[in-house]
């Protein structure tokens, strides 16, 4: 078994970016990063981002509205943002309060600032395979897993677990891309699924994104597949000093024991995402003000 090192993978990424953007004259490229709330996952996602931005002298601008904020009162930040000729990229950080409608926030951010890629015609980019765009970066970050460890889609079967506008559905349609490194046969299984072992055993590749912490167990993986973990889970543990540790959607022990390659939970997808978020933001700026 090959254990597939998001850390080391993500660190990659984020010194090439690093020394690119030492090359850049003059401005440097700026994130926004909103985060509604103080929830404690979105604080420590927050945190991490914004210290990625700043290893690779990518300016991080916080803006950080109460958990109460109305619908209108965001929209109006977002606008703000928008219209800033110094924010290249803008990232709101989800899961936002129940009183706001996220999709409508991702609808609103202006396209060539959407970094994180979840806005119509980012995510219809995706499926017309137009790389113009800005592609989501927790499913960047897995095909840039993928392709990174040697592992080719093409001829494979590729079966997703969950068909959320985060993670499924956009990998799933970068899989199915007919270009090198994707064009894979694609399955994508859902609540809705009915006798879902039987396929998650055909996979080839199993992408598992549900939130369900070591639900995919051995007797569901064929012997010899790829497995790439999503799931980021904080399981109750009084022996941790948190109360909690994180855990994958796959049950690690026994799947690693079968699997030709795995990433495990933390530190294989989740820096990735991260690297990725960074990787789009200097894209956005170099396609707003070009070198
Ligand atoms: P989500 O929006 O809750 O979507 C979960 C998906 O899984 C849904 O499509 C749901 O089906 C499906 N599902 C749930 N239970 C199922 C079951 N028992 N059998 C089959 N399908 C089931 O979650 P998400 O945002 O995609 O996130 C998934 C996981 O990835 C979470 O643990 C999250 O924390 C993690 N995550 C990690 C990163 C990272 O950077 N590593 C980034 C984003 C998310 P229905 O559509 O039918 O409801």
């Amino acid at each position: 078994m090959e254990l597939i090192d998001g850390n080391k993978i993500a660190a990659d990424v984020v010194a090439d970016l690093k020394a690119e953007v030492a090359t850049f004259p003059g401005r440097k490229p700026c994130l926004a990063l909103v985060r509604v709330g103080e929830d404690p996952a979105s604080v420590s996602y927050v945190r991490k981002k914004e210290k990625t931005a700043e290893e690779i002298g990518i300016t991080g601008k916080m803006i950080l509205p109460p958990a109460d904020i109305s619908q209108s009162a965001l929209e109006a930040i977002i606008d703000a943002l928008n219209a800033d000729d110094g924010v290249d990229g803008i990232l709101v950080q989800s899961p936002m309060p129940k009183q706001i409608d996220e999709l409508k926030i991702f609808r609103r951010l202006s396209p060539d600032k959407d970094v994180d890629g979840l806005g119509t015609l980012n995510l219809g980019k995706v499926a017309q395979d137009d790389d113009t765009g800005f592609v989501s970066c927790t499913p960047a970050g897995i095909m840039e897993l993928l392709s990174r460890s040697g592992v080719d889609l093409k001829g494979k079967h590729v079966v997703v677990l969950g068909r959320s506008l985060l993670v499924g559905k956009p990998v799933a349609l970068l899989a199915l891309q007919k270009r090198a490194g994707a064009n894979g046969t694609v399955t994508v299984c859902h609540s809705g699924t009915t006798n879902l072992p039987s396929i998650t055993r055909q996979a080839d590749v199993l992408i598992a994104a549900i939130g369900r912490p070591d639900f995919v167990t051995a007797d569901m993986v064929k012997p010899g597949a790829v497995v790439i973990d999503v799931g980021i889970n904080r399981v109750p543990d009084p022996t941790r000093k948190t109360g909690y540790r994180l855990t994958g959607d796959v049950h690690f022990p026994t799947v690693s024991a079968i699997a030709a390659k795995i990433t495990p939970v933390p530190g294989g997808v989740g820096p990735m995402t991260v690297a990725m978020l960074m990787k789009n933001t200097v894209k956005a700026f170099k396609l707003r003000s070009p070198q």
